[in-house]
């Protein structure tokens, strides 16, 4: 039945599929994890870092995880995987009320990523920026990763 999840939320996994490919024929590199692919480098890490003014650790797209470096996606890793069940729920629908519920937040001057109740609910399980609550399955068996 896992299938069935992959199928609802591909248009999202698609959009992130079109993002890793430009960061693979820019120097990129790509690993499965957690049942998902995990992209980071080349035009990859150029997107995230000027993304925002902050820049951007990583990013869920559907089954597909985008980060700055390996490292990224190691410490982002749980807190990307709440988002890929959100997108399991929410399949197609999720970034549109992702992007709604910002908006309703930016309007009532609030942090409209940080008070965002998807944002809310992940950073309620794994806080990247907490190295205490992320794990370490860099070394996780079926993974692939072609590091330099
Ligand atoms: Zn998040």
């Amino acid at each position: 039945m896992r299938i069935l999840y992959y199928i609802w939320t591909f248009p999202n996994s698609l959009i992130g599929l079109c993002v890793g490919v430009l960061g693979l024929v820019s120097g990129g590199r790509c690993q499965a994890r957690r049942g998902c692919l995990e992209f980071h480098g080349g035009l990859v890490t150029w997107l995230l870092k000027n993304i925002s003014v902050n820049g951007v650790l990583a990013m869920t797209l559907g089954h597909t995880i985008i980060g700055q470096t390996t490292s990224a996606l190691r410490i982002s890793r749980d807190h990307e995987q709440v988002h890929v069940r959100q997108y399991e729920r929410w399949g197609p629908l999720f970034i549109p009320a992702y992007l709604i519920c910002s908006a309703y937040l930016w309007i009532q001057n609030r942090d409209c990523y940080r008070d965002n109740p998807f944002e809310v609910e992940a950073y309620g399980i794994a806080d990247p920026h907490d190295p205490q609550k992320y794990s370490d399955d860099s070394a996780e068996p079926g993974g692939v990763t072609r590091d330099p």
